[in-house]
């Protein structure tokens, strides 16, 4: 059966999700798009520049994005292929790589994990939540627990072609805590990408945590 399946991948091999070259050993972008992937240049975990996006509004622990987001590169790729591509088994793999990232340069291993929510409906339409999956993978680096704490009440229109005071008011009363986290705990709130903050400033705001880091697989300018 094993022989099968190898004859198998030698005859149908899988593709990259991004160029559709054969894959032969990474599990799922080639080696050679996986080299162009853009990493955000962040500093110290405490002095990132992405702590200017809450700048007046919130002071999270740590900051940490793995991607520098720009239009047309492989990064707006592979968040079209977690968002809309059911491509699930990619976040839960990027998730892994942060969290051996974040533990590389010297961020603090959290306590729990708290995915950014969707909407259920849209969870409904998509299937599931790309920021959760995002944890799921960072999880089983970490081997700690996600608690699902936040919930999205309001279906908020799309926040894409709005400023930054804009998305701040589209997203009033658009989450709620639904769980108690234990007050020691050193939460770390995972979304998929950063553009403004309006979102994780808002939902670092309902956990009102005195530990409470974000990391985000992409940051855009
Ligand atoms: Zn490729």
């Amino acid at each position: 059966m094993k022989l099968l399946n190898t004859l198998c991948e030698l005859i149908f091999p899988k593709l990259c999700l991004i160029c559709n070259e054969p894959l032969y050993e990474a599990p799922k972008l080639c080696l050679a798009c996986e080299s162009k992937l853009p990493y955000y240049p962040f500093n110290l975990p405490g002095k990132s520049s992405l702590r200017n996006k809450f700048w007046g509004i919130n002071n999270p622990t740590e900051c940490f994005a793995m991607l520098q987001f720009a239009q047309g590169t492989i990064c707006q790729d592979i968040l079209h292929l977690i968002k809309y591509n059911n491509q699930q088994a990619l976040a839960i793999e990027l998730g892994r790589e942060m969290a051996l990232k974040m533990n590389s340069n010297g961020f603090t291993k959290p306590t729990v994990l708290i995915p950014v929510p969707i909407h259920k409906k849209k969870k409904q339409i998509r299937g599931y939540n790309q920021a959760a999956l995002l944890a799921k993978g960072m999880a089983l680096v970490w081997n700690i627990p996600i608690q699902n704490a936040l919930k999205r009440i309001k279906h908020a229109t799309s926040q894409t072609s709005l400023n930054r005071e804009k998305r701040w008011e589209n997203l009033k009363d658009t989450y709620i805590l639904t769980s108690k986290i234990a007050s020691e705990a050193h939460i770390l709130l995972v979304d998929d990408v950063l553009t403004t903050g309006a979102t994780l400033s808002h939902c670092l705001d309902i956990l009102n945590y005195q530990k409470c880091s974000i990391a985000t697989l992409a940051v855009s300018d």
